[in-house]
């Protein structure tokens, strides 16, 4: 398996603008830096420690992504160095990330996760959620996270209207918050969606961040989503 072909076959059918995060979760630093000795630099990881052991041994001008469940406790082990968190789907998380900003003088940006799917596994706001937080004085006062969009899921299915139409419905969502919360905000421009099997749907749907894992890399031994 070639994986600096398959980066720049699966880079060949991206639209311009739209960003391949090549979700490194499982593999070996070894195999990361294959990846990154072809030019590629964007990675994501969906662990904490995992992301954090990862960043310490590679080189610094990797684009790390968290694109998992983050828990507040593991914040701190992140905050320092990640460049992008696309699965912030509570307040309290988006509050313990903004904590540990401060104490790291930065700003991290920010994806909400939306609860698109049909699967009641996957984690992630409703609309009604994200709004009771965007327009509370305590979001207000949050210097040290900045929301450069949403982020989401897809139900796993081979029914492939069913994956577009949820697609369609993160994409309505994005419109609506940026609208109504951040007309004037040019940073909030984010829509991640997109995975090894639905990708191009995600994309002929107005993806601008794919994260791509195991047509890059291979299978991973144990599923961890
Ligand atoms: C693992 C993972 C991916 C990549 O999945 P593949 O099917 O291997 O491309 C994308 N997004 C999230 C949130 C993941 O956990």
């Amino acid at each position: 398996m070639d994986i600096g072909e398959n980066i720049s076959e699966i880079k060949k059918t991206l639209p311009a603008g739209v960003k391949l995060v090549a979700v490194s979760k499982t593999k070996p630093i070894e195999v990361i830096q294959d990846a990154y000795q072809t030019g590629h630099k964007i990675f994501g990881e969906n662990k904490a420690q995992e992301l954090t052991q990862k960043h310490e041994v590679l080189p610094k001008d990797i684009e790390w992504h968290f694109i998992g469940h983050l828990q507040s406790n593991k914040t701190k082990y992140i905050a320092p160095f990640v460049n992008m968190i696309h699965g912030i789907d509570s307040f309290k998380i988006l509050k313990a990330v903004n904590k540990e900003a401060r104490k790291n003088n930065r700003v991290i940006p920010c994806l909400l996760q939306f609860h698109i799917a049909q699967e009641s596994t996957k984690f992630g706001f409703s609309e009604e959620e994200a709004r009771e937080m965007l327009e509370s004085e305590t979001f207000a006062t949050m210097k040290n996270i900045t929301i450069a969009g949403v982020m989401g899921m897809a139900t796993f299915t081979d029914d492939e209207q069913q994956v577009r139409n949820e697609f369609k419905s993160l994409k309505s969502i994005f419109e609506k918050l940026k609208n109504n919360y951040f007309p004037n905000e040019p940073q909030f421009k984010e829509i991640s969606m997109g995975m090894s099997d639905d990708y191009s749907v995600a994309v002929e749907e107005g993806s601008t961040i794919v994260r791509i894992g195991s047509i890059i890399f291979g299978a991973r031994q144990i599923k961890t989503t």
